[in-house]
């Protein structure tokens, strides 16, 4: 349920209505636009009559019921995009904003270098796995906190923010005391417990769609974490499973736009984890801004054919700096811009 307010309520009769609402159990998330706030009710049992008891409260305007399962990330809820500030990048604003760096953080040499040469070419964020979920137990799981400690020092030598997976509760204040923006991988979209509790960090996270997660799911998933209190949640389309096997996940651009339908956050494509080849990264990176992504996150790596995981999707620096001017040049014809770090930005204007 929402209860819009008049233009011009003040804030004691937005209290008021709050405060009752609070009384009967339920939880309320205000919504303060320039005009008018929208106070978003959620909780059950909603009495049958509160709609019309509501509607008499000095100040409303009117009260509507969302059918909707999903509603603190849909746009009833929430009428303006969220824009959610990281250091001094702004993300779901105008500008596209890239993220970019290896998929494991595998020594300081190899993360210092790759933060360098991608923010020189227009990435505002740095990526790097320190807990990484892998399908094989043998395989090259992540440094843990010494992983987290270069991507520290990577961005205190850069001024990149940095983002950085956790995969577990107990994982949440160690990964918090360094990181920026929590990652949220795609075997763990659907990993409820989890979804609270970095709902209560107090920090941005991005939310990576399940491998075979169906939209609705997917914003359901993000309702886990804004309903702790945290509305600050960026989605990313990463490809999901499907039969096709020359590819290592189908991307489903689709979803960017229909996701822009159904709700106010941002939303990213990962065009790496989808294609699973590096050769294939640009063009779903392209279509992604052109579908209107607000950005998009790469994997980049400063030797790919040795990197301890996902070398074969990884573009080399060269690869990397070619590759932005072009996204750049995407983002201008859907009426965006590229975020650049802040020297560049002084140099292209
Ligand atoms: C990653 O970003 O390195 C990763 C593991 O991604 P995903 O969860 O989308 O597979
Ligand atoms: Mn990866």
């Amino acid at each position: 349920m929402i209860v819009i307010m008049e233009r011009g309520a003040n804030p004691e009769q937005v209290n008021h209505v709050v405060a009752r609402i609070q009384e009967l159990g339920l939880a309320t998330h205000l919504s303060s636009g320039e005009e008018r706030t929208i106070i978003g009710v959620v909780g059950s049992p909603l009495p049958v009559t509160l709609d019309q008891e509501l509607e008499i409260h000095a100040g409303v305007e009117r009260v509507v019921r969302v059918t909707k399962k999903y509603k603190l990330t849909g746009w009833d809820f929430h009428p303006r995009k969220t824009e959610i500030r990281v250091r001094d990048v702004v993300i779901g604003g105008d500008e596209v904003t890239i993220i970019a760096g290896p998929c494991s953080v595998e020594s300081a040499e190899q993360t210092i270098s790759t933060a360098h040469a991608v923010k020189a070419a227009g990435a505002t964020l740095l990526r790097g796995g320190a807990y990484k979920p892998r399908t094989s137990p043998y395989e090259f799981r992540g440094l843990g906190r010494r992983g987290l400690e270069i991507l520290a020092q990577a961005r205190e030598e850069t001024g990149l923010a940095i983002i950085t997976e956790v995969m577990t509760p107990a994982d949440i204040d160690e990964v918090g005391a360094f990181t920026d923006i929590f990652q949220i991988g795609a075997r763990n979209s659907q990993n409820y417990l989890l979804l609270e509790e970095v709902g209560k960090a107090g920090k941005p996270v991005m939310l990576k769609r399940g491998l075979s997660m169906m939209i609705e799911e997917w914003l359901l998933a993000a309702e886990y974490v804004m309903a702790q209190g945290n509305p600050d949640v960026i989605l990313c389309e990463r490809g999901v499973r499907t039969f096709e096997q020359a590819t290592r996940n189908t991307l489903d651009v689709s979803s960017v736009p229909v996701v822009r339908g159904m709700s106010h956050l941002p939303v990213f494509v990962d065009p790496s984890h989808a294609a699973g080849k590096r050769a294939l990264v640009p063009a779903l990176a392209f279509a992604g801004v052109a579908a209107g992504a607000d950005g998009l996150m790469i994997e980049v790596h400063p030797n790919p054919d040795q990197a301890r995981s996902d070398g074969a999707q990884s573009l080399t620096f060269d690869q990397f700096a070619e590759l932005t001017p072009k996204i750049a040049a995407i983002a201008r014809a859907v009426g965006r811009t590229l975020s650049m770090p802040g020297s560049l930005a002084a140099i292209a204007g």
